[in-house]
């Protein structure tokens, strides 16, 4: 474990409902948070209303033990809208941003024939090359655009703690980091936000992993360093398809409807991806978590299955 007090977070996009994988997430940010003494910050990363996500998973943690490592917030991307248009501006002014003026519908033209022509689905670059003077005129007219950031050609190279290294794909384009319609994309709002709140790690899950080297090359562009990556495998059925909203168990009301107790359920999710060291899965209250908590966490799938939940 690092020997300094370590800041997590869990940075749900409201989907409406807990997903076994979140949860699974949210709860190894909070452990390692409390194991070093440390906090975890619940950011919830939508700019519609805060979900039913925080209250269940703040519910689930807060029955499991209030605690000085957390959850702080729920801070809301929706409310923090002017530091992202802030640090847009501050790429934009620097020449690492450009406005990008094409339609949705050129772009969904070119993704097709680039798809037909088996080339990767990069967008072509076109407004890249538009001088400032005809960018500022274009804009001050009023023609919508977004923000895109300008990647470099060289590979952003990530160290993952559980994947190793990782390189970006070869033909990854330049991408948006504010939309037509205004509002940051994931990327920029996540990565200002991580180093605004001093995140000093990010678990997340394997999904996640083709986009760290964007953050990486974000962060680059600020000067910032960035947070330690673990990713963690993704969940499967037992015929390794994703878990996904059809499967038993993935919601939290499933649990919630068979009366499982959240001490159960977190034993059961702490346990997909990681291990207890030195012993056999004995039934763990969340401090016997954060005392033998480690970054060793397992790569590749995760095969859950529901039987050893009622085992527990
Ligand atoms: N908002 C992303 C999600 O819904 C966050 C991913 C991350 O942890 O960076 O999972």
């Amino acid at each position: 474990l690092p020997d300094k007090p370590c800041r997590t977070r869990f940075a749900p996009s409201p989907t409406g409902y807990l997903h076994l994988g979140s949860l699974r997430t949210a709860l190894f940010n909070f452990l390692l948070a409390r194991a070093t003494g440390g906090q975890f910050i619940l950011r919830i990363e939508d700019t519609d209303q805060v979900s039913s996500h925080c209250v269940v998973l703040t519910g689930i943690l807060v029955t499991a033990g209030p605690d000085k490592a957390g959850p702080y917030g729920p801070y809301r991307q929706s409310q923090r809208l002017s530091l992202y248009d802030q640090h847009i501006d501050t790429l934009l002014r620097d020449g690492k941003a450009y406005r990008c003026f094409c339609p949705p519908e050129d772009l969904e033209a070119h993704k097709r024939e680039a798809h037909n022509l088996r080339l990767p689905t990069a967008y072509s670059g076109k407004c890249r090359s538009l001088s400032a003077d005809e960018s500022d005129e274009r804009a001050s007219k009023g023609e919508p655009y977004a923000v895109r950031f300008k990647s470099s050609t060289a590979p952003a190279l990530v160290r993952d703690l559980v994947y190793g290294r990782f390189k970006k794909a070869v033909g990854e384009e330049d991408f948006i980091i504010r939309k037509r319609d205004g509002f940051p994309s994931y990327h920029l709002a996540n990565v200002v936000d991580d180093k605004n709140m001093g995140i000093t790690h990010v678990i997340r899950g394997a999904e996640w992993l083709t986009s760290t080297p964007k953050h990486v090359e974000l962060y680059d562009a600020f000067g910032w360093d960035h947070p330690q990556f673990a990713h963690v495998g993704l969940l499967t059925d037992m015929q390794r398809q994703k878990l996904s909203k059809r499967h038993e168990g993935v919601d939290m009301s499933w649990y919630r409807d068979r009366l499982i107790v959240p001490a159960a359920l977190l034993n059961f999710a702490v346990l997909l991806g990681w291990h207890k060291r030195g012993s056999k899965s004995e039934f763990m209250t969340l401090q016997d978590m954060a005392d033998s908590f480690s970054l060793k966490f397992t790569k590749g799938d995760i095969i859950v299955s529901l039987d050893k939940l009622f085992h527990l």
